[in-house]
């Protein structure tokens, strides 16, 4: 007889001494398996009751004569995460007592062990997958594909600032992809009913207003796919770019506060010619560190795409920190370009404070209201710690804005609005070179399809074993 029943188990919190665990059930059987162990302090049966309800008592682990003290919380489908019936056993995070637990229930559900169903099918407990409980959730509507994708950023978040994000994203990608989608279908349904009433004696869709639409929706997904470039950055750390005149000590600076010797540093000016990162945490704050090559404003076609790479960096910057060599006299340009950097979480670091300093620089420096300044030394290391508690506060403060990084798109997602955008490219060049708007809606279909895979309303095997292998397993 074939093991059909799909009741599965996990431990879902870390491995390791904790001073709580919870074991979590879903499937249809999981209520009738725990009731087996259960000895309820009010002497409740809890498959008698529906919904959302929480019981103490302990778990009688006959073969080990123990009874543990637990807490059960029991959610009956379809009000639970997976929409299954779900099981949480909450009590002390030790490693043994958790082993004890996990291996009655397996057994409760082993073959030899379990009584056959109402239709006569074995009942089995198996350790869930990675990521089965919300691949499971996904599977039975309670939550689109996007969400799921969320939920593991949200569960990998290692700090509140990335908790934060993540949460935004999660609201973020849902309405960007509902307005593309909304956009789309608006559009398909007009071109249609165009072509389905072309005989008749009403307004049709102009090609003009067509164009519109669609350049509008171009813009949107361009602006988005510009503010993402969370899939450049390892982790997603609060970014923050060193940028600065060369030969300031930027590379220096990045070396020091990375630990380590990733940029190369010399004084002939222009050494670093490319972006470097390194992620760094300080304060339980992941910091993503971006070294640039520095403001360069020759006219040769290198120094032109050093400085763009430069300016680039900055469009996405949460703390820009600014480098000054102290020891020099003030140049123009290098206060202008300070002043031209839109984003309000400016440092300034007067560096090279072993060497004897430029006094009008300083001066100048600490005048400007709008900046935090902080004195370092990359050579002694003095000012570093400041300057690190500097761009702690500055996040702690609030006045990093991380939910305002606009959407950030995983990977997939990102692949997927970049397929939607060319079909956008070439739905207006078709505009232009009049093709019929049969083919028009024949496209439009297909760019609505391509957004469906982000919220997975079209999931292939690939799209769900891509998202799910992600996770770990008990989420
Ligand atoms: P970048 O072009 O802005 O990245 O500057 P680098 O980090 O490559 O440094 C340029 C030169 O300044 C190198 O010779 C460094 O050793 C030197 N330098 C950097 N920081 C300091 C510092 O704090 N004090 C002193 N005395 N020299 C420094």
């Amino acid at each position: 007889m074939s093991c059909t029943f799909d009741d599965i188990v996990a431990v879902s919190t870390p491995s390791g001494l904790s001073p709580k665990a919870i074991i979590k059930l879903s499937g249809k059987d999981v209520v009738r398996h725990v009731q087996k162990f259960f000895l309820s302090t009010d002497a409740l049966e809890i498959t008698d009751v529906d919904g959302f309800r929480s019981y103490f008592g302990s778990m009688h682990l006959e073969a080990e004569k123990i009874l543990i003290p637990v807490s059960l919380y029991v959610m009956k489908a379809p009000n639970s995460y997976t929409r299954e019936d779900v099981v949480e056993i909450h009590t002390f995070g030790s490693p043994p007592l958790l082993e004890m637990i996990f291996e009655a229930l397996l057994l409760v559900g082993k073959c030899d062990d379990c009584q056959p169903s109402d239709n006569g099918e074995e009942v089995v407990i198996r350790i869930a997958e990675p990521g089965e409980f919300t691949k499971r959730a996904f599977l039975n509507g309670r939550i689109n594909l996007a969400e799921a994708e969320s939920v593991l950023r949200i569960i990998r978040a290692k700090t509140d600032s990335e908790f934060l994000l993540a949460v935004s994203r999660l609201r973020g990608i849902t309405a960007f992809m509902n307005e593309v989608q909304g956009g789309l279908m608006k559009l398909c349904a007009e071109i249609e009913a165009s072509i389905d009433f072309s005989d008749q004696d009403i307004d049709l869709i102009s090609a003009t207003r067509i164009e519109s639409q669609l350049l509008s929706l171009q813009e949107k997904i361009n602006t988005s796919i510009e503010k993402n470039c969370i899939s450049r950055i390892p982790h997603d750390g609060v970014r923050t770019v060193f940028v600065g005149w060369p030969n300031t000590g930027k590379s220096s600076l990045f070396n020091k506060l990375s630990n380590y010797q990733k940029a190369l540093v010399s004084s002939i000016r222009g050494t670093t010619r490319d972006v470097l990162e390194s992620v760094v945490k300080w304060e339980g704050i992941y910091f993503c560190i971006t070294d640039t090559a520095g403001m360069m404003y020759g006219e040769d076609e290198l120094e032109s795409a050093i400085r763009k790479r430069t300016l680039d960096s900055l469009k996405d910057a949460h703390i820009v920190l600014f480098v000054f060599d102290g020891s020099v006299g003030v140049c123009r340009e290098e206060i202008e370009f300070l002043c031209s950097i839109s984003s309000d979480n400016v440092i300034i670091v007067l560096n090279k404070s072993d060497l004897p300093q430029h006094r009008e620089k300083k001066r100048r420096c600490l005048e400007m209201d709008n900046y935090s300044v902080v004195e370092t030394s990359a050579q002694t290391g003095q000012g570093l710690d400041v300057l690190k508690d500097l761009m702690v506060s500055t996040v702690l403060t609030k006045s990093v804005d991380m939910s305002a990084s606009g959407i950030t798109f995983s990977l997939r997602q990102k692949i997927i609005i970049e397929k939607v955008r060319e079909v956008v490219v070439k739905l207006l060049d078709s505009l232009h070179q009049e093709i019929g708007y049969e083919l028009i809606a024949i496209d439009l279909r297909c760019a609505i399809d391509i957004v469906a895979e982000i919220t997975g309303e079209v999931a292939t095997e690939d799209i769900l074993g891509m998202v799910f292998s992600e996770f770990c397993i008990g989420k």
